[in-house]
C-alpha cells in the first residue's frame, strides 16, 4: 500500500484588515499570513475499499464528514473519479500538535496536506495553482496553507501574492486550551460594530487592497527588519475579541509588558496570542515569565519560529 507522511504547519497573521463586505457574505480582507514551524503530522495511505477513513488523536477534533480532511478527500474523489476507482480509498491519520480553534488555521492546513497527499498518492501531477483552486472551494485559508511562507492574501483570503520569506523570527505563542472563539462570531460582531465604515465602491476596495503592497509592513518584510515588522503588527479583530475575552486581553497585555517582547498580536480571530522576540533564548525566557505569571495549566505555551514553506512531505 502506498503512503505518505506530510507536515502541515500552522499560520499566524502578521496583518489582518477588514475593508468591506462581499456579495457572497464573506468579508473583503487584506492579510499578511506567515507559516510557523508548529505543525500537525498527517499520514495518508491508499486502502482497497472505496471509502474515506479519518483517525485523530485529539478529542476535540471530529473524525466524520465535518473534519476538513474528510471533505478534502471527498472533493478529490469527486473531481478525479477514475483515480479514486483505480487507487482505492484513503485512510488518513491526523496527529494534532496545533491547538484547535485557535486562529492558527489548524483545520485548513490539514485539508491542504490531504490535497497535496492525494495528488501524490494518485499521481495526478496537479500544479500549485490547481491545488490552490481546489482548496479555495473548501475554505479561504486553504490556498495559503499549500505553499505557505510569507504571503499577502486578499479577497476572502484566497488571492495570494508571495513575499520574500521570513526565516527564523522567534515567536512565543499562547492559547488557553478550553477557550475557543468562533470565527463566524468575530466577523459578525465586527460587522455589527464597525460595518458602517466599510468601503462600498469596488474601485475603492481594489485600491485599498493594492495599497498593502506599499505599506510599512510590506517594506519591513522586504527589509527583513524584525523590529519594524513587530511595530507594524495589526489585527482588526482584536477590537471585538479583546473586550469580550478578558483572558485574551490579559495575555496580550502581559506579553506587551515583557522587556524581551518586541511586538505582540492576536492571530486571526483568536484566541491565540503571539509575541515576537529577537532570539530563541529570549523567546524561551519570555515563555518562562508568562508561565510564572499565569501558572494555570489550561494555558498552553509554545516557542516556535517563522518558516518559508507550507505543506511538505516528511
Ligand atoms: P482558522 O484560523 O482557519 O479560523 P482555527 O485554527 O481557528 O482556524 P481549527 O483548528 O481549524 O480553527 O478548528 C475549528 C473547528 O473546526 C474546530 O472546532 C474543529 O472541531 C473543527 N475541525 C474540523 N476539521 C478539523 C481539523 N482537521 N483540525 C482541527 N479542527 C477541525
Amino acid at each position: 500500500m502506498r503512503s505518505y507522511t506530510l507536515i502541515a504547519p500552522a499560520k499566524i497573521n502578521l496583518y489582518l484588515e477588514i475593508i468591506g463586505d462581499r456579495p457572497d457574505g464573506y468579508h473583503e480582507l487584506v492579510m499578511i499570513m506567515q507559516s510557523i514551524d508548529l505543525a500537525d503530522k498527517i499520514e495518508i495511505k491508499s486502502i482497497s475499499s472505496e471509502t474515506i477513513q479519518v483517525h485523530c488523536n485529539h478529542p476535540q477534533v471530529p473524525t466524520d464528514k465535518s473534519n476538513l480532511v474528510y471533505r478534502a478527500a471527498e472533493l478529490m474523489a469527486k473531481k478525479f473519479p477514475e483515480a479514486f476507482a483505480k487507487y482505492g480509498g484513503v485512510d488518513i491519520t491526523l496527529q494534532k500538535y496545533i491547538p484547535v480553534a485557535a486562529g492558527l488555521a489548524g483545520g485548513s492546513t490539514n485539508a491542504a496536506a490531504v490535497l497535496v497527499g492525494i495528488d501524490l498518492l494518485w499521481n495526478l501531477g496537479l500544479t500549485q495553482s490547481e491545488l490552490e483552486e481546489l482548496g479555495a472551494t473548501l475554505g479561504s485559508d486553504i490556498p495559503f496553507c499549500i505553499a505557505g511562507g510569507t504571503v499577502i492574501a486578499t479577497g476572502r483570503g484566497e488571492q495570494l501574492a508571495p513575499l520574500p520569506s521570513l526565516d527564523h523570527i522567534y515567536i512565543v505563542l499562547a492559547k488557553y486550551r478550553s477557550l475557543e472563539v468562533s470565527t463566524a462570531w468575530a466577523y459578525k460582531t465586527y460587522r455589527q460594530e464597525y460595518g458602517s465604515g466599510y468601503l462600498k465602491d469596488t474601485n475603492d476596495l481594489a485600491a485599498r487592497a493594492a495599497a498593502v503592497h506599499s505599506s510599512a509592513m510590506v517594506k519591513a518584510i522586504l527589509d527583513k527588519d524584525t523590529a519594524a515588522i513587530s511595530q507594524q503588527l495589526h489585527n482588526d479583530l482584536e477590537r471585538v475579541v479583546l473586550p469580550a475575552y478578558p483572558q485574551v486581553l490579559q495575555l496580550r497585555e502581559l506579553f506587551a509588558a515583557q522587556t524581551d517582547v518586541i511586538g505582540t498580536m492576536m492571530s486571526g480571530s483568536g484566541p491565540s496570542v503571539f509575541a515576537i522576540c529577537a532570539s530563541q533564548a529570549q523567546a524561551e525566557q519570555v515563555k518562562l515569565q508568562i508561565r510564572e505569571a499565569i501558572p494555570d495549566e489550561d494555558l498552553e505555551l509554545f516557542v516556535t519560529r517563522t518558516i518559508a514553506q507550507g505543506i511538505r512531505v516528511a
